[in-house]
């Protein structure tokens, strides 16, 4: 069901995902017996609820200037009005000047400003993993840059309060930095008017008020209550963003922790080369973000955490497929998977298949090459991602299963066979040619492809 749902995507026998929560993996029981550490009891955003939802949230954000530019007008409506002018008066202006903007009436503007402000909630949560505690913590101008490997990276300053680390640095992408911009100019009276009242509270010399006031200080989740005008953070985000999904006309019941773990099995996804969604967004994905995780010293370890047990989790389930499956691989290391799973003396060894799928999955480091999972240490080899693609065919280390290679090797084997044919490449160059050609049909015949009819196919 599964293979039929992604081979059939994108065609007109497009069939629904079968099991959007789980997996056959996790369903069958199998990874449970394979002491796979399985998600926690928060639900996984599926991949089309995610990407929905984030664009929707994206698309608001663009439309932040035009809001800043009504607004604007709107204050010097207010600021220019000539003295005297009556209330209604006032307020006439105030609508026309809100309808010229494509807005019904001046509430509209209002209720625009929390739905850019949610907007740019679910665009942070999305893309960097915080909780909500810690979203409502951020403060104007709590981020900061760094360039590494020509790639600049950028950091979130929030407040985290479950684990007791205290302030704590998340790895952000330039998106979630573009929404934390509108973040700061949405709050820009809400946090003057804040330093307004704690400067008088702090002349006034009432200590305990003061205390309560600057735990919000420059918070860019303010609210003003409608009750006592008194100015704090936001205390219903959660359902907030739960209206603001629903507003999409999403049939989903959005929780801002989803948001984490959802992010957390991208992260994992980005070590092994396969993270396709929102790809454009996280473009210093390139880098093995795992290991910036890892690495990265102010950072939340609970967060941590959940990428290191969403990483754990696909490597166990791909091992799994390897030894536990029956379906053919190629590559250099494939034999030797392959014996492991029909040899019954390892098994004997380990006490369980299963126990052996869990300690080759302990010692066996996995990435995607985009043509191969690649299980060497050196990342540098010229192979998979490097100048030359072939080289992943018959190397020690690597396992190609049909999901999700084949179809590179059969673009590359045509790429290759069109080579072949030119005739003003020389002779190294077409013995190149022969020699990849030759890798490409080694490993698609290993797949158990028709090679000979995939060739005799019109291209
Ligand atoms: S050639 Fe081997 S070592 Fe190099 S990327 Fe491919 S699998 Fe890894």
């Amino acid at each position: 069901m599964e293979s039929l749902f992604s081979l059939l995507k994108g065609t007109s026998f497009e069939v629904p995902e079968p099991w959007p929560e789980t997996s056959a993996y996790a369903l069958s029981g199998v990874a449970k017996e394979r002491g796979a550490i399985l998600a926690g009891k928060t639900i996984l955003m599926t991949e089309d609820v995610v990407t929905k939802i984030f664009q929707a949230a994206v698309s608001v954000m663009d439309g932040a200037d035009n809001l800043f530019t009504v607004e604007a007008k709107l204050t010097n409506v207010v600021r220019t009005a000539p003295e005297g002018v009556t209330r209604k008066a006032l307020e006439k202006r105030l609508a026309q000047v809100s309808r010229n903007a494509g807005f019904k009436r001046k509430r509209e503007v209002n209720e625009a400003r929390s739905r850019l402000r949610d907007a740019c909630a679910i665009v942070i949560l999305i893309t960097v993993g915080m909780r909500i505690s810690e979203l409502v913590s951020i403060k104007a101008g709590g981020y900061r840059h760094e360039s590494r490997e020509d790639i600049t990276l950028y950091f979130i300053e929030a407040h985290v309060a479950k684990t007791g680390d205290g302030l704590s640095e998340f790895v952000a992408p330039e998106i979630a930095i573009r929404a934390f911009r509108v973040l700061e100019q949405l709050s820009v009276d809400l946090r003057a008017r804040h330093m307004e009242l704690l400067d008088a509270t702090r002349i006034s010399g009432d200590s305990h008020k003061y205390a309560e006031l600057i735990a919000h200080e420059q918070g860019l989740f303010l609210a003003k209550s409608n009750k006592n005008g008194t100015i704090s953070t936001h205390t219903g985000m959660n359902v907030r963003l739960k209206a603001f999904v629903a507003g999409l006309g999403i049939d989903w019941d959005f929780n801002s922790h989803q948001a984490r773990r959802t992010f957390a099995v991208n992260v994992a996804r980005s070590s092994r080369g396969d993270l396709m969604l929102l790809k454009e967004h996280f473009k210093h994905w390139s880098l093995d973000m795992t290991v910036l995780y890892a690495a990265h010293e102010s950072a939340d370890e609970e967060l941590w955490d959940c990428v290191y047990d969403a990483v754990s989790n696909l490597r166990v389930e791909t091992i799994g497929r390897w030894l536990g499956g029956n379906a053919l691989l190629a590559g250099g290391l494939a034999h030797r998977m392959m014996t492991l799973r029909a040899n019954d003396e390892d098994v004997k060894v380990y006490g369980s298949r299963e126990k052996l799928i869990e300690v080759v999955s302990e010692t066996v480091n996995i990435r995607s090459t985009g043509v191969a999972w690649c299980t060497a240490a050196d990342i540098n080899c010229g192979g998979g991602y490097g100048m030359e693609r072939t080289r992943c065919a018959d190397c020690s280390s690597s396992v190609i299963e049909a999901s999700p290679h084949q179809a590179k090797w059969e673009a590359m084997l045509i790429q290759q066979l069109e080579l072949k044919e030119l005739s003003d490449i020389g002779v190294a160059a077409k013995e190149r040619a022969e020699r990849d050609y030759q890798h490409c049909r080694q490993v698609l015949t290993d797949l158990g492809c028709d090679v000979d009819a995939l060739e005799a196919e019109p291209i």
